[in-house]
C-alpha cells in the first residue's frame, strides 16, 4: 500500500509534487503477534500506522483487517477491534476528566454493558494494567508518566480490541519506566491474546517486545524478519547502523558504531535507485542507478540491498 500526500508550490501554487509517506509497504501480522516498526523519525511508520487504524486514507492497495478491507467497516465497529497507544500519556488524557471516566469512556460511547457494569470493569482494567481502585477518582496530573501510560493502556483495553497500534508508547518514559510498561504489555499480550503492532524509533526497546520487525525507511521496508535473526545478524547495511548504536550490557556482544551521514532526505525528492545510498557506507555504482527490491535471503527474512 502507498500513501501520498499532493504539495502546491510555486507562484500560485500551481506546481503540484508527491511526498511519499509509505511507499509500497507489504505486511502481515498474525493474530498474537508483535511486529515492530523501526526507523527514524520522518521515515513513514507513523503514517503507516494511521492507515492501518483507518484514521487516514490510502493511496494505494489495500489494507485487510480480519478478511475484509478496512475501508468497509463501519467505523464504530472498527474503533472496538482496533486500538491505539500514544507517545505522550499526559497530552492524550483529558487533565480534566478522572481517571476512571477516561478508562469508561469508550464504554460509555458504546453503549456496552449497564452503569454498574461498566464501573465493575472500570475497576477490572485499572487492576489489570496495575493500579489500584481509588486511582479511578484521581486526575491525569496526580500520576507519574508510566502511570499515566498505564492508563492509556487500560483505556485501550476498554473495548476487548484484537489489535493495539502503540505508537512509541515508552519513548516519553525513563528507562527503569520504559521496561515496566514493556513487561505490562507483554503480560497483557499473554493474558489477552492481543496483537501488536509496535512502532519505535528505538531499536533496542523493539529488541524487548517484538516477534517480528520491519525496518524503515523514507516510506519503505528495508529488511522484515524474526526479531531473534535481525538483532543477531542485521544484513541490510541500515539495519546495521540502527543496531551498532544500541548500548548492550554484554561486552562479547558490543560492535562498532557506523555513523550514519547526512540527515533522513525529503520524502518529497528522495534519492535515486536505492533510497538509503547517499548515507549508505557499503554503497557501489549499481545502488543510485536502481531501486532494490524485498528479496527473501533466509527463511522469513527478506532485505532490500544490491549486496543480497
Ligand atoms: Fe547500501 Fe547499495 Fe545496499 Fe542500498 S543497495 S543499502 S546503497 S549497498
Amino acid at each position: 500500500m502507498g500513501k501520498h500526500y499532493k504539495v502546491t508550490s510555486g507562484l500560485l501554487g500551481l506546481k503540484t509534487d508527491a511526498v511519499r509517506a509509505v511507499d509500497g509497504v507489504s505486511l502481515t501480522v498474525s493474530k498474537g503477534e508483535t511486529l515492530g516498526l523501526v526507523g527514524e523519525s520522518g521515515c513513514g511508520k507513523s503514517t503507516l500506522a494511521k492507515c492501518v487504524m483507518g484514521l487516514e486514507s490510502i493511496s494505494s492497495g489495500r489494507i485487510v483487517f480480519q478478511d475484509r478491507d478496512v475501508s468497509d467497516w463501519p467505523e464504530k465497529a472498527l474503533r472496538r477491534k482496533m486500538q491505539m497507544i500514544f507517545q505522550d500519556p499526559y497530552s492524550s488524557l483529558n487533565p480534566r476528566q478522572k481517571i476512571g471516566s477516561i478508562i469508561r469512556e469508550g464504554l460509555d460511547i458504546h453503549s456496552i454493558g449497564t452503569r454498574a457494569e461498566r464501573r465493575a470493569r472500570v475497576q477490572e482494567l485499572l487492576g489489570l494494567v496495575g493500579l489500584r481502585p481509588e486511582h479511578g477518582t484521581r486526575y491525569p496530573h496526580e500520576f507519574s508518566g508510566g502511570q499515566r501510560q498505564r492508563v492509556a493502556v487500560a483505556r485501550t483495553l476498554a473495548l476487548d480490541p484484537d489489535l493495539i497500534v502503540c505508537d512509541e508508547p515508552v519513548s516519553a518514559l525513563d528507562v527503569s519506566v520504559q521496561a515496566q510498561i514493556l513487561r505490562l504489555l507483554k503480560t497483557l499480550q499473554t493474558r489477552l491474546d492481543l496483537t501488536y503492532v509496535f512502532i519505535s524509533h528505538d531499536l533496542s526497546v523493539v529488541s524487548h517486545i517484538a516477534d517480528r520487525v520491519a525496518v524503515m525507511y523514507l516510506g519503505r521496508i528495508m529488511e522484515i524478519g524474526p526479531g531473534a535473526d535481525i538483532f543477531a545478524t542485521p544484513r541490510h547495511p541500515y539495519t546495521e547502523a540502527l543496531l551498532s548504536a544500541v548500548l548492550t550490557p554484554d561486552p562479547t556482544r558490543r560492535t562498532e558504531r557506523i555513523p550514519l551521514s547526512g540527515e533522513l532526505p525529503s520524502p518529497m525528492n528522495p534519492p535515486s535507485g536505492c533510497p538509503f545510498h547517499p548515507r549508505c557506507p557499503k554503497a557501489f555504482e549499481r545502488c543510485p542507478q536502481e531501486r532494490p527490491e524485498l528479496r527473501e535471503t533466509a527463511p522469513g527474512v527478506q532485505v532490500a540491498c544490491w549486496l543480497y
